[in-house]
């Protein structure tokens, strides 16, 4: 398949997913990034309602935060928007849980399901070699794990439909969350970083 041909098909796939509504409780327009042919994935939770004002994935505070840590291994925001394929495992807002946590409610699994639907054709069509899921809901898509301890900090072969991949997890940049700027949150965060950094598609799409 051409370079061409992945980037008209994801742009067609974009296309559709701007229009759908199959979430009656999921706030839209849905958002995505922009249709990179690129053999990393950058797989977020949903987005928040800035991202949804903007446009754009991790467009407002954790975005800064998650755009920080790709600086510290060499690839500032713009590079990264330009070289890595930015999705998510829901791509509308699904509100505030409530207002005492100030956080967003967490998709309901019949929403997940559906927009798996999305997420699993983009994975289809760039056949990703490096995936890096943000946050507990977009690693538990792809492994079962207890704690964000079990897996920062390390890479995982997995296999996606017939696609053999390599993960190497991030923990969620929210403003609302204290694990990464403590111990030893801190320290498996470095570590994920010099994990994607090593990475071979890494080193070929940055
Ligand atoms: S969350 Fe996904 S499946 Fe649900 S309405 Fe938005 S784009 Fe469609």
């Amino acid at each position: 398949m051409t370079k061409l041909n992945i980037t008209a098909q994801l742009k067609a796939h974009q296309s559709k997913l701007k229009l759908c509504t199959a979430c009656g409780d999921m706030q839209g327009p849905p958002v995505h990034g922009k249709p990179i042919n690129s053999s990393i994935m950058l797989i977020g939770q949903a987005p928040g309602p800035r991202e949804i004002d903007i446009k754009k994935p991790f467009a407002w505070t954790a975005g800064k935060t998650l755009f920080s840590w790709f600086e510290q291994i060499g690839c500032d925001e713009i590079q990264f928007r330009n070289s890595v394929y930015m999705t998510a495992v829901c791509r509308c807002f699904p509100g505030k849980a409530n207002a005492k946590s100030g956080g967003d409610r967490v998709p309901s699994k019949i929403e997940i399901q559906q927009c798996q639907t999305w997420l699993h054709a983009e994975i289809n069509i760039l056949n990703p070699k490096l995936i890096i899921p943000v946050g507990k809901l977009a690693i538990s898509q792809f492994r079962t794990f207890k704690k964000l301890t079990d897996v920062i900090g390390s890479s995982f072969n997995i296999k996606i439909n017939e696609h053999k991949t390599k993960m190497i997890p991030l923990p969620h940049p929210s403003g609302v969350s204290t694990w990464f700027r403590t111990e030893p949150g801190k320290s498996l965060l470095l570590k994920a970083l010099s994990k994607i950094k090593a990475n071979s598609a890494w080193k070929n799409n940055i």
